[in-house]
């Protein structure tokens, strides 16, 4: 886990006074590191039904399409609003200042469906939290979120109640 540790990035002050931004292009551009964060990010999820992973603009597309890759499953973008061409189902919720949405093309998944969702990184868990709400919107069930990093301090793993958490790094 040091060799993931090594490769993000504290930008302090980014985007605003007192956030400390853990950057993840660092990893994302060293081949092996990513590729081992893949593997580690689907290692609880081998031999469970799983039929397709989520991930949330931005970063989560970048992990969550890889981990859908290695599975051999569908992935699925939920998007900030006004992105997705096609009919959506949307959620809005909450931030520190204001609020926030994400949206999801409606024949995304379905109730046969049971999603693994993905990002970089669980704040506060609002974003997490949701995403859940929004597949679940569709039928669909969440089995888990699994995150590159956890900010523990922020208590996301709280917010997001019953469902199962995994990160592989901690802060
Ligand atoms: P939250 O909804 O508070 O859990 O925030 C999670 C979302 O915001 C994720 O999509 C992260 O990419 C992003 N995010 C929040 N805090 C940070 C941070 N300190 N460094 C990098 N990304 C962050």
């Amino acid at each position: 886990m040091d060799r993931l540790r090594n490769k993000i990035r504290d930008i302090p002050d980014f985007p605003k006074p007192g956030i400390i931004f853990k950057d993840i292009t660092p990893l994302v551009k060293d081949p092996a590191t990513l590729r081992l964060t893949v593997h580690q990010l689907l290692h609880p999820f081998l031999g469970r039904d799983i039929t397709a992973v989520a991930g949330m603009e931005a970063r989560g597309f970048i992990f969550g399409s890889l981990v859908a890759w290695e599975l051999g499953i569908p992935f699925i973008p939920l998007r900030k609003p006004g992105k997705l061409p096609y009919d959506v189902q949307s959620v809005s919720y909450d931030l520190e200042y204001g609020s926030a949405e994400l949206e999801v093309h409606i024949d995304a998944v379905d109730s046969n469906d049971k999603v693994l969702l993905i990002d970089d990184l669980l704040a506060t868990g609002g974003t997490a939290k949701a995403s859940c709400e929004l597949i679940e919107k569709l039928g669909a069930t969440v089995v888990a979120c699994a995150f590159v990093v956890e900010l523990d301090f922020l208590q996301g793993r709280e917010r997001l109640g019953n469902y199962e958490v995994h990160s592989l790094l901690h802060y």
